[in-house]
């Protein structure tokens, strides 16, 4: 039971546990696989971003190209430049994204422009694009810083374009910018969350354009952040996270750089906010997997208490049981010891009797029966007083019980101040020793008694022994026949062992 109780709690708290770390390593599970989706997630939007980043500046360097082309070709004069204005508004109708297509001369003055100049004698040579072809005999487009368009006061990336003489000196520079609202219509379509952010930057790091817009944000240096001092020294692409120096908000960054042009785009999430959705559902299964471990609990605790009170309750029968054993104990013991002398009682002596008497016969064996009686103990009683005679009576029993060792032996009280010693498998011869040994053990304990011929207290013996050869059918007639032996005992003078003879044979006494 005890073991019950043991494996009961410990089935328990196994199974809490396991719940525990079941629920802990699945919520973990979860939180590793939301993590990954979103990496993936911002990851593939940086992909698709940087593909429409990329057709926006193609679009603008076919423009540059034909544009070049025209010039290089046809001059510009009035009237080539009257051709080139037909041109650029129809392509202008066609790209939206176009804000301004401008041709600057080989020293920075305006020669055509879609829009008017800020002043009539404005002059871009300060430009760093103007400055980048100046000197820069390269025919390649050049993605210039965002900038704040002195025409039309809008914020736009300038692409410039080269322009050469036919000697490949310096011509002037064809420049279109892209109007940052370009990219921000888009941005604005995605949700990337309070702390999100998709940014536009040039693969040094200086910000173009970034959504949610902010004017101070535009042309900031990121290039000491991780992603442009770290990772992108090792890969086109790719997701970090980290805490962000300004803010201090944890976010998860998507990077893609274009293998087309020096531009990189990024896309943030705020990592607390992505995992809304995971922290929620996380949140509701930890309230269910409490409450069933609750429940648990309370059943775990109900069937260890259900035990120990199981346990309790056998423990205290198996006590009651224990006493009540004892106590028949005492009880059988009571039923058959005589109270003054501690001897087997009468009852007890005729129940062993019977039972030895048959046995005897049974199994052919001789039983011998001596009937023991104080002398003169009425006198005692007379002259020493009742409770003395008591006390005579035990000292006597004692001695006889010392006498009788073998362990098949009973000697018990049978009447007043009679004894009978019971002596099964004992033959006449072993049993007159006995009785002789007891008369000698009386004898010895020379209990004073003055009204006695003999001066102490003195018994008479009366001996008799079954045998097969008897014609005696129960143990009443070898009773008679020791009681028969004691009387002649008695009235050949007291003090003496009388044997009586086999069957029916008369007494023979012995002093
Ligand atoms: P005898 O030598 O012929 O046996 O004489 P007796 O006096 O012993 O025999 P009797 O039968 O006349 O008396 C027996 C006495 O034993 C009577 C009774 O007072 C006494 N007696 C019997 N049982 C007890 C007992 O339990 N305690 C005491 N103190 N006396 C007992
Ligand atoms: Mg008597
Ligand atoms: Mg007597």
């Amino acid at each position: 039971m005890k073991r019950d109780l043991r494996l009961a709690s410990l089935l328990t708290s196994l199974v809490c546990v396991s719940v525990v770390l079941l629920t802990v390593w699945q919520m973990w599970t979860a939180r590793q696989n939301t993590l990954s989706d979103i990496e993936t997630d911002t990851l593939n939007l940086t992909h698709a971003l940087n593909t429409y980043t990329e057709g926006t500046f193609k679009q603008s360097e076919v423009v540059l190209l034909g544009l070049t082309e025209r010039i290089e070709k046809d001059g510009t004069g009035p009237e080539q430049l009257e051709r080139l204005r037909l041109l650029v508004a129809q392509e202008m109708d066609a790209l939206e994204q176009l804000n301004s297509v401008v041709l600057y001369g080989a020293q920075g003055d305006w020669i055509f422009s879609t829009n008017k100049p800020a002043s009539p004698h404005s002059n871009n040579a300060d430009r760093a694009f103007f400055k980048h072809h100046r000197d820069n005999p390269e025919r390649g487009i050049f993605i210039g810083p965002a900038i704040l368009s002195r025409a039309t006061g809008a914020w736009a990336i300038s692409v410039s374009r080269r322009i050469d003489h036919p000697d490949g000196s310096f011509a002037g520079v064809i420049a279109v910018t892209i109007s940052l609202e370009h990219f921000l219509k888009l941005y604005r379509t995605i949700q990337v969350g309070q702390f999100g952010a998709i940014s536009l930057t040039s693969s040094e790091g200086r910000l173009l354009v970034r959504y949610p817009f902010q004017e101070q944000d535009i042309g900031r240096d990121l290039s000491p952040a991780p992603i442009f001092s770290e990772y992108l020294r090792k890969m086109s692409s790719g997701t970090v996270d980290f805490a962000s120096k300004v803010d201090g908000i944890h976010r998860i960054y998507a990077f893609t750089r274009s293998d087309q042009y020096p531009l990189v785009t990024t896309v943030a999430v705020g990592q607390t906010e992505a995992m809304q959705a995971w922290l929620s559902q996380t949140k509701q299964s930890a309230a269910v997997v409490l409450v069933l471990l609750g429940l648990l609990v309370a059943l775990g605790r109900r069937l260890i208490s259900h035990i120990s009170h199981r346990i309790r309750a056998e423990n205290e029968l198996r006590t009651t049981q224990t006493a009540l054993i004892e106590l028949n104990h005492t009880l059988e013991i009571l039923a058959s010891e005589d109270k003054l002398t501690g001897l087997a009682n009468r009852r007890h002596f005729d129940q062993f009797l019977d039972i030895e008497f048959k046995r005897a016969k049974r199994l052919r064996s001789p039983l011998s029966l001596i009937l023991i009686d104080v002398d003169f103990f009425k006198r005692y009683n007379d002259h020493y007083g009742h409770l003395a005679g008591d006390e005579c009576l035990r000292i006597i029993s004692q001695s006889i019980k010392q006498c009788v060792r073998r362990p098949g032996d009973m000697t018990a009280r049978y009447g007043g101040e009679e004894i009978a010693v019971v002596m099964p498998n004992t033959d006449e011869s072993g049993a007159r020793s006995v009785a002789e040994a007891i008369l000698l053990g009386i004898a010895r304990a020379r209990l004073e008694h003055l009204s006695s011929p003999f001066g102490t207290v003195t018994a008479s013996l009366g001996l008799a022994t079954y045998t097969t050869y008897d014609s005696e059918q129960d143990e009443t007639a070898l009773i008679d026949r020791a009681d028969r032996a004691l009387y002649s005992a008695k009235s050949q003078g007291r003090n003496r062992l009388s044997v009586a003879a086999a069957g029916m044979g008369l007494p023979v006494s012995r002093a």
